[in-house]
């Protein structure tokens, strides 16, 4: 008798060890722990910085070994939104940075064109709709110069809605490689106003 009640027992205690067994097992191998992904030394980077004239400079290369072993939320933190980063991620094999500046890139940073401020003539940092900074405000009233000329300064103030060849058009009259070429154009201008 005493080994009839033994066996069902046993049998039970079994069953509840399986159970608690495999809720501790099983729930291991069903959720295996997966490293996050990381920087590694094989990680093709590459780094954009987008310039205000809408150029770029990009480099790419190795992930520099400060970013080695870096996870993705620790990217992200480096390369924050509000400094206009963009990151695009995809470890261990790439990942790659852009930065939009409100700088010129080398070439257009010394240039200059003309433009209206004020109903005068201006002076604006890099090329024309290149979004660049105001300089100066000349004293030349925009409505005492020849109409053509007048014409092609209101022109500019919309430049990126003209035409390609328009746009050509006014880049040779109204926009300059450097300081120099800007001085000769506002002398002529000064001389071509009318009274
Ligand atoms: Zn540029």
């Amino acid at each position: 008798m005493v080994g009839k009640h033994m066996i069902p027992k046993a049998a039970l205690f079994l069953a509840i060890l399986g159970v608690i067994g495999f809720w501790v097992w099983g729930g291991v191998i069903n959720t295996p722990a997966v490293p996050s992904p990381t920087v590694e030394e094989t990680t093709v980077f590459r780094h954009e910085t987008v310039y205000a004239c809408g150029h770029r400079d990009v480099e790419q290369g190795q992930a520099p070994l400060e970013l080695q072993g870096l996870t993705i939320s620790e990217i992200l933190d480096l390369y924050p939104d509000s400094d206009g980063w963009s990151v695009f991620l995809n470890l261990p094999e790439e990942m790659a940075v852009s930065q939009k500046t409100s700088k010129l890139c080398a070439e257009h940073a010394s240039y200059r064109h003309l433009g209206v401020y004020d109903g005068r003539v201006a002076v604006f940092e890099g090329p024309l709709g290149g979004g660049g900074r105001l300089l100066q405000v000349k004293d030349i009233p925009v409505d005492r110069l020849p109409e053509f000329y007048r014409l092609k300064l209101i022109q500019a103030t919309a430049f990126a809605e003209q035409s390609c060849e328009l746009q050509d058009e006014l880049r040779r009259e109204l926009e300059f490689p450097d300081e120099e070429a800007l001085h000769a154009a506002l002398e002529n201008l000064d001389e071509i106003q009318q009274d």
